[in-house]
Protein backbone atom coordinates (compact mmCIF):
# COMPACT_ATOMS: atom_id res chain seq x y z
CA UNK A 1 0.00 0.00 0.00
CA UNK A 2 1.65 3.33 -0.88
CA UNK A 3 1.98 6.00 1.72
CA UNK A 4 -0.04 9.04 2.20
CA UNK A 5 -3.01 7.60 0.27
CA UNK A 6 -6.69 6.70 1.52
CA UNK A 7 -6.33 2.92 1.84
CA UNK A 8 -10.05 2.31 0.62
CA UNK A 9 -9.68 3.21 -2.84
CA UNK A 10 -12.44 3.34 -5.58
CA UNK A 11 -13.18 3.73 -9.04
CA UNK A 12 -15.67 5.06 -10.65
CA UNK A 13 -16.20 3.95 -14.36
CA UNK A 14 -17.65 6.95 -15.42
CA UNK A 15 -19.94 8.12 -18.61
CA UNK A 16 -17.88 11.17 -19.93
CA UNK A 17 -20.88 11.61 -22.62
CA UNK A 18 -20.23 11.69 -26.42
CA UNK A 19 -17.87 14.91 -26.81
CA UNK A 20 -20.07 17.84 -25.53
CA UNK A 21 -18.31 18.28 -22.46
CA UNK A 22 -21.10 19.92 -21.02
CA UNK A 23 -22.73 16.33 -21.73
CA UNK A 24 -21.20 14.68 -18.59
CA UNK A 25 -23.38 13.64 -15.47
CA UNK A 26 -23.18 16.03 -12.03
CA UNK A 27 -22.09 12.93 -10.81
CA UNK A 28 -19.44 12.05 -13.31
CA UNK A 29 -18.15 15.40 -13.03
CA UNK A 30 -17.93 15.26 -8.83
CA UNK A 31 -16.01 12.07 -9.00
CA UNK A 32 -13.19 13.20 -11.73
CA UNK A 33 -12.67 16.39 -9.45
CA UNK A 34 -11.86 14.68 -6.56
CA UNK A 35 -9.98 11.72 -8.33
CA UNK A 36 -6.07 11.53 -7.93
CA UNK A 37 -5.70 9.12 -10.74
CA UNK A 38 -7.26 9.58 -14.29
CA UNK A 39 -7.75 6.98 -16.79
CA UNK A 40 -9.14 8.47 -19.96
CA UNK A 41 -9.35 7.23 -23.42
CA UNK A 42 -9.95 8.21 -27.17
CA UNK A 43 -13.60 9.39 -27.33
CA UNK A 44 -14.08 11.01 -23.72
CA UNK A 45 -13.23 14.65 -24.35
CA UNK A 46 -9.45 15.51 -22.89
CA UNK A 47 -11.05 18.96 -22.49
CA UNK A 48 -12.66 17.68 -19.40
CA UNK A 49 -9.74 16.92 -17.63
CA UNK A 50 -9.09 20.44 -16.99
CA UNK A 51 -11.56 19.46 -14.49
CA UNK A 52 -8.97 17.18 -12.74
CA UNK A 53 -7.24 18.06 -9.77
CA UNK A 54 -4.18 19.62 -10.85
CA UNK A 55 -2.16 17.16 -9.40
CA UNK A 56 -4.18 14.11 -10.57
CA UNK A 57 -1.81 10.98 -11.84
CA UNK A 58 -3.67 11.47 -15.74
CA UNK A 59 -2.78 8.11 -18.37
CA UNK A 60 -4.12 8.10 -21.56
CA UNK A 61 -5.48 4.57 -22.85
CA UNK A 62 -6.41 5.28 -26.10
CA UNK A 63 -7.65 2.89 -28.38
CA UNK A 64 -9.03 4.47 -32.11
CA UNK A 65 -10.32 1.95 -33.97
CA UNK A 66 -7.90 -0.72 -34.06
CA UNK A 67 -4.81 1.12 -32.61
CA UNK A 68 -5.10 0.15 -28.73
CA UNK A 69 -2.03 2.11 -27.06
CA UNK A 70 -3.11 -0.20 -24.48
CA UNK A 71 -5.13 -3.74 -24.21
CA UNK A 72 -8.02 -4.23 -22.69
CA UNK A 73 -6.43 -6.37 -20.33
CA UNK A 74 -3.49 -4.31 -19.45
CA UNK A 75 -6.79 -1.78 -18.96
CA UNK A 76 -8.18 -4.11 -16.54
CA UNK A 77 -4.97 -4.81 -14.67
CA UNK A 78 -4.06 -0.65 -13.94
CA UNK A 79 -7.52 -0.19 -12.33
CA UNK A 80 -7.29 -2.77 -10.63
CA UNK A 81 -3.77 -2.01 -9.43
CA UNK A 82 -4.61 1.80 -8.77
CA UNK A 83 -7.79 0.64 -6.84
CA UNK A 84 -5.97 -1.79 -4.75
CA UNK A 85 -3.03 0.69 -3.95
CA UNK A 86 -6.01 2.82 -1.87
CA UNK A 87 -6.59 5.93 -5.02
CA UNK A 88 -9.87 7.09 -5.92
CA UNK A 89 -9.72 6.43 -9.64
CA UNK A 90 -11.42 7.84 -12.40
CA UNK A 91 -12.03 6.06 -15.37
CA UNK A 92 -13.56 8.37 -18.34
CA UNK A 93 -15.07 6.88 -20.92
CA UNK A 94 -16.77 8.09 -24.03
CA UNK A 95 -20.73 7.81 -23.92
CA UNK A 96 -22.15 5.84 -21.45
CA UNK A 97 -19.61 2.66 -19.68
CA UNK A 98 -21.86 0.15 -19.94
CA UNK A 99 -22.55 0.48 -23.96
CA UNK A 100 -20.32 -1.05 -26.56
CA UNK A 101 -18.03 0.57 -23.64
CA UNK A 102 -16.33 -2.54 -22.32
CA UNK A 103 -17.45 -0.82 -18.90
CA UNK A 104 -18.92 -4.46 -17.94
CA UNK A 105 -14.99 -6.67 -18.30
CA UNK A 106 -13.57 -3.73 -16.01
CA UNK A 107 -16.26 -3.72 -13.33
CA UNK A 108 -15.73 -7.77 -13.28
CA UNK A 109 -11.85 -7.20 -13.12
CA UNK A 110 -12.66 -4.84 -10.03
CA UNK A 111 -15.03 -6.96 -8.42
CA UNK A 112 -12.81 -10.21 -8.45
CA UNK A 113 -10.07 -8.55 -6.87
CA UNK A 114 -12.29 -7.33 -4.54
CA UNK A 115 -11.42 -3.21 -5.42
CA UNK A 116 -14.48 -1.37 -4.64
CA UNK A 117 -16.10 0.36 -8.16
CA UNK A 118 -19.14 2.86 -8.71
CA UNK A 119 -21.14 3.02 -12.26
CA UNK A 120 -21.68 6.35 -13.26
CA UNK A 121 -24.06 6.62 -16.66
CA UNK A 122 -23.16 8.59 -19.48
CA UNK A 123 -25.17 10.02 -22.52
CA UNK A 124 -24.51 7.69 -25.49
CA UNK A 125 -23.55 8.16 -29.05
CA UNK A 126 -26.74 6.97 -30.38
CA UNK A 127 -29.18 8.94 -28.03
CA UNK A 128 -26.97 12.24 -27.96
CA UNK A 129 -25.86 12.46 -31.63
CA UNK A 130 -29.58 11.71 -32.88
CA UNK A 131 -30.59 14.68 -30.49
CA UNK A 132 -27.44 16.97 -31.66
CA UNK A 133 -28.62 15.96 -35.57
CA UNK A 134 -32.58 16.81 -34.66
CA UNK A 135 -33.54 13.27 -34.58
CA UNK A 136 -35.89 12.20 -31.34
CA UNK A 137 -34.94 8.41 -30.65
CA UNK A 138 -38.73 7.51 -30.39
CA UNK A 139 -42.02 9.49 -31.49
CA UNK A 140 -45.40 9.29 -31.53
CA UNK A 141 -47.30 7.73 -34.51
CA UNK A 142 -43.22 7.14 -35.67
CA UNK A 143 -41.20 4.75 -33.52
CA UNK A 144 -42.07 2.75 -30.48
CA UNK A 145 -38.63 0.89 -29.95
CA UNK A 146 -35.24 2.07 -30.28
CA UNK A 147 -32.91 -1.15 -30.65
CA UNK A 148 -29.05 -0.49 -30.17
CA UNK A 149 -26.50 -2.78 -32.22
CA UNK A 150 -23.16 -3.30 -33.35
CA UNK A 151 -21.84 -3.04 -36.84
CA UNK A 152 -18.37 -4.04 -36.11
CA UNK A 153 -17.95 -7.87 -36.88
CA UNK A 154 -15.03 -9.40 -38.01
CA UNK A 155 -16.15 -10.55 -41.70
CA UNK A 156 -13.91 -13.22 -42.03
CA UNK A 157 -16.30 -14.86 -39.14
CA UNK A 158 -18.45 -17.28 -40.31
CA UNK A 159 -21.53 -16.58 -38.45
CA UNK A 160 -22.57 -13.05 -37.54
CA UNK A 161 -23.49 -12.34 -34.33
CA UNK A 162 -26.05 -9.83 -35.06
CA UNK A 163 -29.15 -11.47 -36.25
CA UNK A 164 -29.99 -8.94 -39.08
CA UNK A 165 -32.79 -10.85 -40.53
CA UNK A 166 -34.58 -10.49 -36.83
CA UNK A 167 -33.25 -7.35 -35.55
CA UNK A 168 -33.55 -5.64 -39.30
CA UNK A 169 -37.24 -6.93 -39.76
CA UNK A 170 -38.61 -4.49 -37.15
CA UNK A 171 -40.00 -0.87 -37.16
CA UNK A 172 -38.68 1.06 -34.34
CA UNK A 173 -35.48 3.11 -34.60
CA UNK A 174 -32.47 1.00 -35.28
CA UNK A 175 -29.53 2.60 -34.07
CA UNK A 176 -25.32 0.88 -35.32
CA UNK A 177 -22.78 1.94 -33.28
CA UNK A 178 -18.69 1.12 -34.98
CA UNK A 179 -20.48 0.52 -38.49
CA UNK A 180 -18.82 2.38 -40.88
CA UNK A 181 -16.61 0.08 -41.83
CA UNK A 182 -19.41 -2.80 -42.96
CA UNK A 183 -22.17 0.01 -43.66
CA UNK A 184 -23.19 -1.44 -47.07
CA UNK A 185 -22.97 -5.03 -45.83
CA UNK A 186 -25.31 -3.84 -42.82
CA UNK A 187 -27.60 -2.06 -44.95
CA UNK A 188 -27.79 -4.42 -47.33
CA UNK A 189 -28.73 -7.03 -44.43
CA UNK A 190 -31.43 -5.15 -42.92
CA UNK A 191 -33.33 -4.61 -46.43
CA UNK A 192 -32.96 -8.55 -47.03
CA UNK A 193 -34.27 -8.56 -43.69
CA UNK A 194 -37.43 -6.75 -44.85
CA UNK A 195 -36.75 -3.54 -44.12
CA UNK A 196 -38.28 -1.14 -47.34
CA UNK A 197 -35.40 0.13 -49.41
CA UNK A 198 -36.70 3.61 -48.88
CA UNK A 199 -37.17 3.94 -44.83
CA UNK A 200 -34.82 6.97 -44.38
CA UNK A 201 -30.96 6.59 -42.84
CA UNK A 202 -28.80 9.21 -41.04
CA UNK A 203 -25.31 8.89 -39.95
CA UNK A 204 -23.45 11.09 -37.63
CA UNK A 205 -20.03 11.30 -37.00
CA UNK A 206 -18.51 13.11 -34.05
CA UNK A 207 -22.07 14.10 -32.82
CA UNK A 208 -22.37 16.45 -30.11
CA UNK A 209 -19.16 18.00 -31.32
CA UNK A 210 -18.43 21.19 -33.10
CA UNK A 211 -17.04 18.42 -35.70
CA UNK A 212 -20.68 16.94 -36.25
CA UNK A 213 -21.03 16.20 -39.53
CA UNK A 214 -24.20 14.11 -40.70
CA UNK A 215 -25.65 12.53 -43.96
CA UNK A 216 -28.86 11.55 -44.66
CA UNK A 217 -30.26 9.34 -47.04
CA UNK A 218 -32.39 5.94 -47.50
CA UNK A 219 -31.26 2.44 -46.58
CA UNK A 220 -31.05 2.10 -50.45
CA UNK A 221 -28.46 4.96 -50.84
CA UNK A 222 -26.96 5.86 -47.14
CA UNK A 223 -23.47 3.80 -48.49
CA UNK A 224 -22.54 6.59 -51.28
CA UNK A 225 -24.25 8.98 -49.51
CA UNK A 226 -21.48 8.81 -46.92
CA UNK A 227 -18.59 7.89 -49.23
CA UNK A 228 -19.50 11.42 -50.82
CA UNK A 229 -19.90 13.52 -48.00
CA UNK A 230 -16.33 11.87 -46.80
CA UNK A 231 -17.73 10.98 -43.09
CA UNK A 232 -15.67 8.10 -40.99
CA UNK A 233 -15.43 7.06 -37.70
CA UNK A 234 -16.48 7.53 -34.91
CA UNK A 235 -20.10 8.08 -36.38
CA UNK A 236 -23.49 6.32 -35.60
CA UNK A 237 -25.96 4.90 -37.99
CA UNK A 238 -29.80 5.95 -37.20
CA UNK A 239 -32.22 3.99 -39.06
CA UNK A 240 -36.07 4.83 -39.12
CA UNK A 241 -39.21 7.36 -39.88
CA UNK A 242 -38.01 9.00 -37.20
CA UNK A 243 -34.76 10.62 -39.26
CA UNK A 244 -37.46 12.52 -41.55
CA UNK A 245 -37.57 14.34 -38.49
CA UNK A 246 -34.57 16.43 -39.13
CA UNK A 247 -36.02 18.23 -41.40
CA UNK A 248 -37.76 20.39 -38.99
CA UNK A 249 -35.47 19.84 -35.52
CA UNK A 250 -31.95 20.22 -36.68
CA UNK A 251 -31.28 22.90 -34.14
CA UNK A 252 -27.53 22.22 -33.27
CA UNK A 253 -26.17 22.42 -36.53
CA UNK A 254 -28.12 25.85 -36.81
CA UNK A 255 -26.44 27.76 -34.23
CA UNK A 256 -24.79 31.20 -35.41
CA UNK A 257 -20.82 29.54 -34.96
CA UNK A 258 -21.33 26.24 -35.79
CA UNK A 259 -18.17 24.51 -37.05
CA UNK A 260 -16.65 27.70 -36.94
CA UNK A 261 -12.49 27.25 -35.74
CA UNK A 262 -11.71 30.22 -33.45
CA UNK A 263 -8.55 30.67 -32.19
CA UNK A 264 -8.28 32.74 -28.64
CA UNK A 265 -5.10 34.25 -27.57
CA UNK A 266 -5.79 35.70 -23.88
CA UNK A 267 -4.39 33.74 -21.06
CA UNK A 268 -5.82 30.51 -19.56
CA UNK A 269 -8.23 31.81 -16.94
CA UNK A 270 -9.29 35.09 -19.06
CA UNK A 271 -10.31 33.34 -21.80
CA UNK A 272 -12.71 31.35 -20.27
CA UNK A 273 -15.53 33.18 -20.55
CA UNK A 274 -14.74 33.81 -24.18
CA UNK A 275 -14.32 30.25 -24.73
CA UNK A 276 -17.03 29.08 -22.77
CA UNK A 277 -19.24 31.53 -24.78
CA UNK A 278 -18.03 30.79 -28.42
CA UNK A 279 -18.36 26.87 -27.64
CA UNK A 280 -22.49 27.25 -26.26
CA UNK A 281 -22.55 28.77 -29.83
CA UNK A 282 -21.09 26.11 -31.63
CA UNK A 283 -17.87 27.22 -32.56
CA UNK A 284 -14.84 24.84 -32.05
CA UNK A 285 -12.62 26.46 -29.61
CA UNK A 286 -8.50 26.48 -30.23
CA UNK A 287 -6.86 28.23 -26.95
CA UNK A 288 -3.62 29.73 -27.99
CA UNK A 289 -2.33 31.57 -24.55
CA UNK A 290 0.32 34.28 -26.35
CA UNK A 291 0.66 35.88 -22.92
CA UNK A 292 1.89 34.63 -19.22
CA UNK A 293 1.18 36.40 -16.17
CA UNK A 294 3.90 36.26 -13.62
CA UNK A 295 3.70 38.27 -10.32
CA UNK A 296 6.82 40.61 -9.40
CA UNK A 297 9.36 39.40 -8.30
CA UNK A 298 10.56 42.48 -5.77
CA UNK A 299 6.94 43.16 -3.94
CA UNK A 300 8.63 45.84 -1.77
CA UNK A 301 6.51 48.44 -3.71
CA UNK A 302 3.65 46.25 -3.33
CA UNK A 303 3.91 45.61 0.44
CA UNK A 304 4.99 49.52 1.38
CA UNK A 305 1.57 50.17 -0.72
CA UNK A 306 -0.52 47.68 1.13
CA UNK A 307 1.10 48.83 4.39
CA UNK A 308 -0.64 52.39 3.98
CA UNK A 309 -3.81 51.69 1.87
CA UNK A 310 -5.10 54.50 3.98
CA UNK A 311 -3.11 57.37 2.60
CA UNK A 312 -5.04 57.04 -0.50
CA UNK A 313 -7.93 58.36 -2.12
CA UNK A 314 -8.70 56.10 -4.63
CA UNK A 315 -7.43 52.42 -5.83
CA UNK A 316 -7.44 51.59 -9.30
CA UNK A 317 -7.70 48.77 -10.69
CA UNK A 318 -6.83 47.73 -14.30
CA UNK A 319 -7.06 44.08 -15.00
CA UNK A 320 -8.38 41.12 -13.32
CA UNK A 321 -4.64 39.77 -12.98
CA UNK A 322 -4.07 42.82 -10.83
CA UNK A 323 -7.24 42.24 -8.96
CA UNK A 324 -5.75 38.69 -7.56
CA UNK A 325 -1.88 39.52 -7.42
CA UNK A 326 -2.96 42.58 -5.46
CA UNK A 327 -5.24 40.84 -3.15
CA UNK A 328 -3.69 37.47 -2.53
CA UNK A 329 -0.34 39.36 -1.53
CA UNK A 330 -2.72 41.28 1.24
CA UNK A 331 -3.90 37.92 1.93
CA UNK A 332 -0.05 36.62 2.70
CA UNK A 333 0.30 39.86 4.57
CA UNK A 334 -2.50 38.84 7.09
CA UNK A 335 -4.59 41.81 5.41
CA UNK A 336 -7.96 41.99 3.95
CA UNK A 337 -10.70 44.33 2.21
CA UNK A 338 -11.06 45.99 5.44
CA UNK A 339 -7.96 47.85 5.18
CA UNK A 340 -9.72 49.34 2.28
CA UNK A 341 -12.14 51.06 4.27
CA UNK A 342 -11.62 54.53 4.13
CA UNK A 343 -10.02 54.13 0.10
CA UNK A 344 -12.63 54.11 -2.83
CA UNK A 345 -12.24 51.70 -5.88
CA UNK A 346 -12.60 51.84 -9.36
CA UNK A 347 -12.17 49.35 -12.34
CA UNK A 348 -11.30 49.58 -15.69
CA UNK A 349 -14.39 47.86 -17.33
CA UNK A 350 -17.23 45.28 -15.89
CA UNK A 351 -14.51 41.63 -15.84
CA UNK A 352 -12.35 44.01 -13.58
CA UNK A 353 -15.08 45.23 -11.89
CA UNK A 354 -16.86 41.42 -11.34
CA UNK A 355 -13.49 40.19 -9.88
CA UNK A 356 -13.74 43.07 -7.18
CA UNK A 357 -17.24 42.09 -6.60
CA UNK A 358 -16.18 38.45 -6.26
CA UNK A 359 -13.57 39.78 -3.30
CA UNK A 360 -16.52 41.45 -1.71
CA UNK A 361 -16.06 44.89 -2.85
CA UNK A 362 -18.10 47.23 -5.08
CA UNK A 363 -16.55 49.63 -7.03
CA UNK A 364 -17.31 53.35 -6.88
CA UNK A 365 -16.74 53.74 -10.43
CA UNK A 366 -16.64 52.06 -13.80
CA UNK A 367 -16.17 53.93 -17.04
CA UNK A 368 -19.09 53.68 -19.60
CA UNK A 369 -16.59 52.49 -22.71
CA UNK A 370 -14.16 50.18 -21.74
CA UNK A 371 -10.93 51.62 -22.69
CA UNK A 372 -8.23 53.23 -20.20
CA UNK A 373 -9.39 56.89 -21.21
CA UNK A 374 -12.31 56.66 -20.03
CA UNK A 375 -11.50 55.69 -16.48
CA UNK A 376 -10.74 59.04 -16.52
CA UNK A 377 -13.80 60.56 -17.54
CA UNK A 378 -15.78 59.05 -15.04
CA UNK A 379 -13.70 59.57 -12.20
CA UNK A 380 -13.18 63.44 -13.08
CA UNK A 381 -17.55 63.18 -13.38
CA UNK A 382 -17.50 61.74 -10.18
CA UNK A 383 -15.32 64.30 -8.15
CA UNK A 384 -12.63 66.98 -8.53
CA UNK A 385 -9.29 65.18 -8.39
CA UNK A 386 -6.72 68.19 -7.71
CA UNK A 387 -5.12 66.86 -4.76
CA UNK A 388 -6.32 63.58 -4.84
CA UNK A 389 -3.79 60.99 -4.17
CA UNK A 390 -4.21 57.68 -6.35
CA UNK A 391 -2.84 53.92 -5.99
CA UNK A 392 -2.37 52.51 -10.01
CA UNK A 393 -1.44 48.77 -9.19
CA UNK A 394 -1.06 47.31 -12.68
CA UNK A 395 1.16 45.22 -15.13
CA UNK A 396 4.34 46.27 -15.69
CA UNK A 397 4.59 47.50 -19.26
CA UNK A 398 1.47 49.01 -19.30
CA UNK A 399 0.56 51.95 -21.29
CA UNK A 400 1.44 55.19 -19.71
CA UNK A 401 -1.63 57.18 -20.77
CA UNK A 402 -3.72 56.89 -17.83
CA UNK A 403 -2.00 58.13 -15.06
CA UNK A 404 -0.36 60.85 -17.14
CA UNK A 405 -4.13 62.13 -17.91
CA UNK A 406 -4.58 61.53 -14.00
CA UNK A 407 -1.91 64.00 -12.98
CA UNK A 408 -2.70 66.27 -15.38
CA UNK A 409 -6.13 66.95 -13.36
CA UNK A 410 -3.87 67.70 -10.50
CA UNK A 411 -4.19 63.95 -9.12
CA UNK A 412 -1.00 62.08 -6.98
CA UNK A 413 -0.57 59.09 -8.92
CA UNK A 414 1.50 56.37 -7.16
CA UNK A 415 2.17 53.09 -9.92
CA UNK A 416 3.24 49.49 -8.87
CA UNK A 417 4.27 47.03 -10.76
CA UNK A 418 1.90 43.99 -9.59
CA UNK A 419 3.00 41.22 -12.62
CA UNK A 420 4.84 41.08 -16.18
CA UNK A 421 2.87 40.11 -18.76
CA UNK A 422 5.58 37.82 -20.68
CA UNK A 423 5.29 36.29 -23.78
CA UNK A 424 3.87 32.67 -23.58
CA UNK A 425 6.37 30.45 -24.48
CA UNK A 426 4.26 26.76 -23.89
CA UNK A 427 2.38 26.14 -26.80
CA UNK A 428 1.84 22.92 -28.08
CA UNK A 429 3.65 22.08 -31.29
CA UNK A 430 0.88 20.30 -33.27
CA UNK A 431 -1.30 23.60 -32.08
CA UNK A 432 1.29 25.91 -33.11
CA UNK A 433 1.68 24.01 -36.44
CA UNK A 434 -1.57 24.11 -36.95
CA UNK A 435 -2.14 28.11 -36.40
CA UNK A 436 0.92 28.66 -38.54
CA UNK A 437 -1.13 27.01 -41.26
CA UNK A 438 -3.89 28.94 -40.99
CA UNK A 439 -5.92 25.98 -39.96
CA UNK A 440 -8.54 27.81 -38.75
CA UNK A 441 -11.27 30.18 -38.82
CA UNK A 442 -11.40 33.15 -36.99
CA UNK A 443 -8.82 34.52 -34.26
CA UNK A 444 -9.42 37.00 -31.50
CA UNK A 445 -7.25 39.41 -30.26
CA UNK A 446 -8.59 41.02 -26.72
CA UNK A 447 -5.67 43.59 -26.57
CA UNK A 448 -2.60 44.96 -28.03
CA UNK A 449 -0.02 42.51 -26.21
CA UNK A 450 -2.21 39.67 -27.48
CA UNK A 451 -1.29 40.70 -30.83
CA UNK A 452 1.99 41.29 -30.09
CA UNK A 453 2.57 38.11 -28.64
CA UNK A 454 0.89 36.27 -31.11
CA UNK A 455 3.33 37.91 -34.64
CA UNK A 456 6.62 37.07 -31.56
CA UNK A 457 5.30 33.46 -31.24
CA UNK A 458 4.09 32.59 -34.81
CA UNK A 459 6.75 34.72 -36.25
CA UNK A 460 6.45 38.17 -37.45
CA UNK A 461 6.99 37.33 -41.40
CA UNK A 462 3.94 35.38 -41.12
CA UNK A 463 0.78 36.79 -39.29
CA UNK A 464 0.52 39.18 -42.09
CA UNK A 465 -0.15 35.71 -44.61
CA UNK A 466 -2.27 34.11 -41.94
CA UNK A 467 -4.27 37.43 -41.47
CA UNK A 468 -5.20 37.45 -45.45
CA UNK A 469 -6.73 33.46 -45.55
CA UNK A 470 -8.73 33.95 -41.97
CA UNK A 471 -10.97 36.55 -40.53
CA UNK A 472 -9.54 38.53 -37.12
CA UNK A 473 -11.36 39.87 -34.74
CA UNK A 474 -10.42 42.50 -32.55
CA UNK A 475 -12.12 43.89 -29.02
CA UNK A 476 -11.70 47.48 -29.90
CA UNK A 477 -9.95 50.37 -31.71
CA UNK A 478 -6.32 50.40 -29.58
CA UNK A 479 -5.94 46.55 -30.14
CA UNK A 480 -7.14 46.99 -33.88
CA UNK A 481 -4.39 49.55 -34.76
CA UNK A 482 -1.65 47.49 -32.98
CA UNK A 483 -2.54 44.58 -35.02
CA UNK A 484 -2.53 46.81 -38.43
CA UNK A 485 0.83 48.06 -37.54
CA UNK A 486 2.12 44.11 -37.83
CA UNK A 487 0.74 43.63 -41.12
CA UNK A 488 -2.16 42.11 -39.62
CA UNK A 489 -5.62 42.98 -41.07
CA UNK A 490 -8.39 43.06 -39.06
CA UNK A 491 -11.70 42.16 -40.07
CA UNK A 492 -14.08 42.86 -37.61
CA UNK A 493 -14.01 44.86 -34.72
CA UNK A 494 -16.42 44.81 -31.42
CA UNK A 495 -18.43 48.15 -30.75
CA UNK A 496 -18.73 47.05 -26.95
CA UNK A 497 -14.94 46.11 -26.10
CA UNK A 498 -16.01 43.17 -24.07
CA UNK A 499 -15.93 39.72 -24.47
CA UNK A 500 -19.98 39.61 -25.44
CA UNK A 501 -19.22 42.66 -27.80
CA UNK A 502 -16.39 40.63 -29.22
CA UNK A 503 -18.82 37.44 -29.70
CA UNK A 504 -21.68 39.85 -31.24
CA UNK A 505 -18.69 40.81 -33.87
CA UNK A 506 -17.80 37.70 -34.84
CA UNK A 507 -21.80 36.40 -35.14
CA UNK A 508 -22.76 39.63 -37.62
CA UNK A 509 -19.72 39.10 -39.14
CA UNK A 510 -20.93 35.26 -40.53
CA UNK A 511 -24.34 36.54 -40.83
CA UNK A 512 -23.51 39.29 -43.47
CA UNK A 513 -20.74 36.51 -45.04
N1 LIG B 1 -19.55 3.77 -24.88
C1 LIG B 1 -19.80 4.55 -26.06
C2 LIG B 1 -19.66 3.75 -27.33
C3 LIG B 1 -18.26 3.29 -27.60
S1 LIG B 1 -18.14 2.32 -29.05
C4 LIG B 1 -21.19 5.18 -25.96
O1 LIG B 1 -21.97 4.82 -25.10
O2 LIG B 1 -21.49 6.05 -26.78
C5 LIG B 1 -17.56 3.48 -30.21
C6 LIG B 1 -18.65 3.85 -31.17
O3 LIG B 1 -19.53 4.77 -30.55
C7 LIG B 1 -18.17 4.59 -32.40
O4 LIG B 1 -17.71 3.71 -33.39
C8 LIG B 1 -19.42 5.29 -32.84
O5 LIG B 1 -20.30 4.42 -33.48
C9 LIG B 1 -20.04 5.64 -31.52
N2 LIG B 1 -19.70 7.00 -31.10
C10 LIG B 1 -19.03 7.39 -30.01
N3 LIG B 1 -18.96 8.73 -29.93
C11 LIG B 1 -19.62 9.20 -30.99
C12 LIG B 1 -19.93 10.50 -31.47
N4 LIG B 1 -19.53 11.60 -30.82
N5 LIG B 1 -20.65 10.62 -32.60
C13 LIG B 1 -21.08 9.53 -33.27
N6 LIG B 1 -20.81 8.29 -32.87
C14 LIG B 1 -20.10 8.11 -31.75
Amino acid sequence: MTAGVNKSGKVYLIGAGPGDPGLITVKGLEALKKADVVVYDYLANPGLLAQARPDAEVIYVGKKGGCHTMGQADINALLVEKGAAGHTVARLKGGDPFVFGRGGEEALALAEHGVNFEVVPGITAAIAAAAYAGIPVTHRGLAVSLSIVTGHEDPTKPASQVDWSKIGSGTGTLAIYMGMKNLRRNVAGIIAAGRPESTPVAVVSWGTSPRQRCAVGTLANIADKVGEAGISAPAITIIGNVVRLRDRLNWFEKLPLFGKRIVTTRPGTQARELQHTLARLGAEVLVFPTIRIEPTHDLAAVDRAIGSLSDYDWLIFTSINGVGVFFDRMLELGRDARSLAGCKVAAIGPATAQALRDRFLNVDCVPRRYVAEEVVTALEESEDLAGKRILLPRAGAARLALPNELRDLGAEVEEISLYETLVETDIPPELLERVRNADFDVITFTSSSTVQNFAEIVGAGLVGEISTKVACASIGPITSQTARELGIEISMEAQEHVTEGLVRAICDWYKKE
